[in-house]
């Protein structure tokens, strides 16, 4: 949950010539909700405007809408019926030729891959996979254990940073 995926996305964002923001749709899920309902925000305080969603299927009609050229998606992880998303953005892809920068955790706490996220790994052009910091050791972690029983959308009083090493710790 700390290893800066939303400040990621912003980067990305901030990085882009204007014209390319001005193509691009950021969507959210409406789950994360942690600090704005209407932005992604990083833990250093940065906003990114998104529209949240609670289906892929909103996010594909803002698409036919709007035929933006780069879509961004926070939390992927959070999305249901899978095969629709991966489909959709396979065909969308070639056929309109847009850019899709998702981020999302490729694990869940109890270490397993999370929903639909390997489908759109298997998929993707490049995968960036950032790291964690181990709350045990403070060395660069992948893992993230909750650590009050919550399995969903949480912060530092759910969720602690693990390297391979202390994921039992
Ligand atoms: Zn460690």
């Amino acid at each position: 949950m700390f290893a800066g995926k939303s400040s990621y996305l912003i980067d990305t964002w901030e990085q882009m010539p204007r014209f390319r923001k001005e193509t691009t749709l950021v969507f959210k899920h409406y789950r994360d909700t942690r600090y704005t309902e209407y932005a992604i925000a990083s833990h250093d305080g940065r906003q990114l405007l998104a529209i949240p969603v609670q289906t892929w299927e909103e996010i594909r009609d803002l698409i036919y809408a709007k035929d933006p050229k780069i879509v961004m998606i926070d939390e992927v992880q959070f999305f249901e019926d899978g095969d629709g998303l991966v489909n959709f953005i396979q065909e969308i892809t070639s056929e309109w030729n847009i850019q899709f920068i998702l981020a999302g955790l490729d694990m869940d706490c109890t270490g397993h891959p999370f929903g639909i996220v390997p489908d759109l790994l298997s998929i993707a052009d490049s995968v960036v996979k950032l790291t964690n910091v181990c709350d045990v050791c403070k060395e660069p972690g992948t893992r993230t254990v909750s650590i009050n029983g919550n399995t969903g959308v949480g912060g530092a009083e759910s969720y602690s940073g693990r390297c391979v090493a202390h994921v039992k710790s």
